[in-house]
């Protein structure tokens, strides 16, 4: 369970949705967090209450319209224009080019302790054994 994060709107507190919170560990870092954190232009990601997912336009190929699908429930990224799809790590590998230095860099990860290396892969393999991300983006990172 992730705090409670609250942003002050006259006076009053909102809960700010848990896709929007900072990350406290990587096992809560969201896909829409990431996007925003690393696209090299401001991406404008929109809620689709119809299908139950948040839109923008693709932070990996360039389009005019919106053919990116964020799903917070389920904590995916997919692109219907290039193909590219995953979990907030995978999105993250592919926007830096290295998803360790970037946990790292957010403090969400020491690369020198084992056990935390460990749990991060077998966070990974779970995401994997629910369709989220692939065996080959698992291997690359931690080769
Ligand atoms: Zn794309």
């Amino acid at each position: 369970m992730v705090a409670r994060q609250g942003l002050l709107f006259g006076g009053v507190e909102m809960e700010v949705p848990f896709w929007e919170r900072s990350p406290t560990t990587y096992r809560d870092l969201s896909v829409i967090w990431v996007a925003r954190d690393l696209s090299p232009h401001q991406l404008k990601i929109r809620p689709n209450s119809l299908q139950h997912a948040h839109l923008s336009l693709c932070p990996f190929h360039s389009e005019n319209n919106p053919s990116a699908f964020f799903r917070p429930e389920q904590n995916t990224f997919t692109c219907y224009g290039c193909g590219r799809r995953g979990g907030a790590i995978y999105l993250a590998h592919e926007l830096t080019g290295n998803a360790l230095a970037y946990l790292e860099s957010k403090n969400l990860l020491n690369r020198g302790d084992a056990r935390q290396l460990d749990d991060l892969r077998r966070f990974l393999l779970e995401e994997e054994s629910r369709g989220i991300n692939d065996g080959d983006f698992i291997y690359c990172i931690f080769s």
